[in-house]
């Protein structure tokens, strides 16, 4: 297997280490590094382990003439040309469900945060403004409120299923009904937002859903209003959103996802009805560790003639 297996992206030791030891891969930083390599090195290659959000298209893909599978780190393979890969007949994998309960928790955790105001209670404790005497300002109540959730896919779901734990009536929008326990389905996402207090986007990335929660969503959601999302940054509007976050015409938001990680827009900082995390959704050690298990035996199953476990293409 050594030598037919190239490593891009920005991996842990220990993931390194594993893609060494069981598949003999040589590993690059980011797509870049391709022409760093020999090219008979390069035409051994079969497969690619990808890790990351940097594009991996037609180009890559022309340097690697024996490439038969990208099996890429994540269940969003946005990054990659999934066209300019079938038009090669490279087959495409992603690691689906074992990422699906820390999103989820994420998410909820960030709903959580924004409502109740959490980051802000956390600096008036360490200021010293609680131990002044000073109160801390009512914050808004979670548990009852409507909840939607935009994309009722794997993640959506266990979304769905722990904002109900919390006794709220759950809204979604999907492209078609789905078989719920009673939650309202929405034809369309500015009908969904017109009815909740919290909008949860969890849609996939990319550019078919680009802007799926346009300046008309934010509208219908309100100034009180609070959207979640830890689906892409691509999926908003964020000008839009901007807009309406500095003009109080939508309540607030908690962000995972931005348009321009890790460099995200500046006027995002000085929002104090934002809540702002690193595109950490499943960023735990056993999650990850997961995640680099499904995308190694994707590669062995495909180096093996076998099956990829998760296709996407
Ligand atoms: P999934 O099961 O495929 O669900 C995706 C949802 O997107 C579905 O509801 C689907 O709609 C909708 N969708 C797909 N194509 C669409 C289109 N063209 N127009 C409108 N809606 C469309 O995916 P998942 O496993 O839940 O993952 C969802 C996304 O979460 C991933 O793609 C990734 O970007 C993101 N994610 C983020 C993190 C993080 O760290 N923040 C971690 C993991 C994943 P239907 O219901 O109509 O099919």
């Amino acid at each position: 297997m050594t030598g037919q297996t190239l490593a891009i992206g920005p991996y842990g030791d220990q993931e390194r280490a594993a893609l060494m030891s069981e598949l003999g891969a040589v590993h690059l930083p980011g797509p870049e590094g391709l022409d760093r390599l020999a090219p008979e090195n390069r035409a051994a290659l079969r497969a690619v382990a990808y890790k990351g959000h940097a594009p991996f298209g037609a180009a890559e893909m022309d340097r690697l003439p024996g490439l038969g599978l990208i099996a890429n780190y994540g269940v969003g393979y946005d990054a990659i040309d999934v066209h300019a890969a079938r038009a090669r007949g490279i087959r495409v994998t992603n690691t689906p469900d074992v990422l699906n309960d820390d999103v989820a928790d994420l998410a909820v955790g960030m709903l959580l945060a924004q409502a109740r105001g959490l980051v802000a209670a956390d600096r008036f404790v360490r200021s010293g403004d609680w131990a002044a005497g000073r109160d801390f300002p009512l914050q808004r109540k979670a548990s009852g409120a409507r909840a939607g959730i935009l994309g009722l896919g794997r993640i959506g779901r266990e979304i769905a299923d722990r904002l109900a734990a919390f006794k709220m009536e759950i809204h979604y929008h999907s492209r078609s009904e789905k078989e719920t326990p009673g939650w309202i389905f929405h034809a369309e996402p500015v009908s969904l937002a017109r009815a909740v207090d919290f909008l949860v986007v969890a849609l996939v990335g990319g550019p078919e859903t680009a802007g799926y929660v346009s300046a008309e969503v934010i509208e219908a959601l309100g100034p009180d209003g609070v959207l979640v999302n830890i689906s892409r940054g691509s999926c908003v509007d964020e000008a839009a959103l901007l807009d309406a976050l500095e003009t109080g015409r939508i309540g607030g938001a908690a962000l995972d996802v931005f348009v321009n990680e890790p460099r995200i827009d500046g006027r995002f900082l000085g929002l104090g009805t934002v809540v702002l995390q690193p595109h950490q959704g499943s960023a735990t050690h056993a999650t990850r560790a997961a995640m680099a298990r499904l995308q190694r035996d994707n590669i062995v199953a495909f180096l093996a003639g076998r099956d990829p476990l998760t296709p996407v293409a």
